[in-house]
């Protein structure tokens, strides 16, 4: 990068935040591509608009007290992040994982701002979470730690203010659990405040399977967009989580064989193809591990720890598990073996080296920000339908889904052609993602 301007933010920011190194992986991929927006938009300096997005409007970190089953007091540490509220309130999930901390709730918080621009519907970017491990708790803990956690977040959430969701480790309990205590202090049902609710109290149908889908209707997208479809390809997917088990069942419907999952543990290989019904009992049943699946087929085979999970020959790779599980010799171990394609189900799952090489290698390379934006959009529906006090049909979620992933990957294409990077969806995505957001910004002042 030559830009100055740029240069200077991405110094600063450095000093600023220091030590927080995921932070710090984004905003330069971010950065790295609005280079030729920023030279052809000179009053964007003057209105010191680079400086502005990447400095959150608001953190808010709080204290957790709890309760566990023994009688013992544990405390945890709350985080949320409400980063930019340009177009719209702010949105994003909140993760359950002993490894939160500020640097991961702001690289989420800043991908989330240009994710959920790309929808094309009106959320800003947020995100939030706690470093409480909710693996091996019982519901009783569970339901202690989210009440403890809403009692601080509910006084700066709301339907119109900022609405988290799920994320890693938060599910339909830990969001009615949430929902619950929310009610009891607001003392009003303002169920448009969390999304990612069950049916009865006003979640969407199909917002579990929307991130998961959403990933293949993009893949699917750029697929077909070079000539090629999901029919007959060997598909390995990480995790074992929301959006692996979709994405799953959607690859499989449009004719991939995925033949493997895994946990943070290790990876199961089937090469029959994976049994999804397995895959579900064991874990939003039995909430148990994905080594458990060899009871259900014993002739798949089990590897203890994930990283070699690349290893299995592909020809779509869709790491949907967590953050940098993909390094630069997980991404030559698929090219070498002939992977052609390789989105992204969670979020930077793959560091800059690794999608660096993808890319020079000819692999066609799908986005977090843009291939996983199917559950914020369809978080986004649920929002929409809570202010209508109505509800849409499965089938009407689906297809609005699908309108949505088609039209993100259309955008980061042309965005992507626009600015002389033909088939650079990642800079495609960064770019679209922050035009309209930039617009919404330049017109409200200096806030
Ligand atoms: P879940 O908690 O449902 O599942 C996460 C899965 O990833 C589990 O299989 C988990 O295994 C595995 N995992 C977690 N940490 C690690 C690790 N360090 N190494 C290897 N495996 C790991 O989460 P989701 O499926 O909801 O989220 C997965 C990713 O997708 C995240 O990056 C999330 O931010 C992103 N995402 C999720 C969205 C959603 O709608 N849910 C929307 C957009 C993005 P284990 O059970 O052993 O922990």
């Amino acid at each position: 990068m030559k830009n100055e301007y740029l240069l200077n933010v991405i110094e600063t920011v450095k000093a600023r935040n220091k030590g927080e190194d995921e932070f710090f992986q984004t905003i330069t991929e971010v950065l790295g591509s609005l280079e030729p927006v920023i030279e052809q938009h000179p009053e964007y300096i003057k209105a010191g608009l680079i400086d502005r997005l990447v400095e959150p409007e608001r953190i808010i970190k709080f204290r957790v007290p709890w309760v566990d089953d023994e009688g013992n007091v544990r405390v945890n540490r709350g985080y949320r992040i409400q980063f930019n509220s340009a177009i719209g309130p702010y949105k994003g999930g909140l993760r359950l994982h002993p490894s939160v901390n500020e640097s991961i709730i702001k690289f989420l918080g800043f991908e989330q701002i240009f994710k959920n621009s790309l929808t094309g519907l009106p959320i800003g970017g947020g995100k939030g979470g706690s470093d409480f491990d909710p693996k091996g708790k019982s519901d009783a803990e569970v339901m202690r730690f989210c009440q403890s956690f809403m009692t601080e977040l509910y006084r700066h959430i709301g339907p119109d203010v900022d609405v988290p969701a799920g994320d890693i480790g938060v599910g339909a309990r830990e969001i009615g659990y949430l929902f619950g205590q929310y009610k009891r202090i607001r003392g009003a049902y303002e169920n448009g405040v969390l999304t990612g609710k069950s049916i009865p109290y006003g979640g969407s149908l199909a917002r579990p399977e929307a991130t998961g889908f959403g990933l293949c209707y993009f893949c699917d997208a750029m697929l077909r967009a070079n000539g090629e479809s999901f029919q007959g390809k060997k598909v390995v997917i990480s995790g074992s989580g929301n959006v692996a088990i979709y994405a799953c069942v959607k690859a499989t419907t449009l004719g991939g064989k995925v033949v493997t999952m895994s946990d943070s543990n290790g990876y199961v290989y089937d090469p029959e193809g994976i049994d999804i019904e397995a895959v579900m009992d064991i874990k939003l049943v039995k909430r148990g591990r994905i080594k458990e699946y060899l009871s259900y087929r014993p002739n798949a085979e089990y590897h203890e720890g994930c990283k070699n999970i690349w290893n299995v020959p592909c020809d779509i790779a869709l790491p949907c598990a967590t953050q940098n599980e993909m390094d630069l010799e997980g991404a030559k171990t698929l090219v070498k073996n002939g992977c052609k394609v390789l989105c992204e189900g969670a979020n930077m799952p793959c560091t800059p080296d690794a999608i660096d090489y993808a890319m020079a290698n000819g692999v066609l390379y799908g986005p977090s920000k843009a291939a996983n934006a199917g559950g914020v959009s369809v978080s986004a529906l649920e929002m929409s339908q809570n202010s209508m006090r109505y509800s849409w049909s499965f089938e009407e979620v689906d297809a609005k889904l699908k309108d949505i992933m088609e039209n993100i990957f259309a955008a980061s294409a042309a965005a992507a052609e626009q600015y002389g990077m033909p088939g650079n969806y990642m800079a495609g995505a960064n770019i679209a993602g922050f035009q309209k957001v930039a617009d919404a910004m330049m017109a409200q002042g200096i806030i």
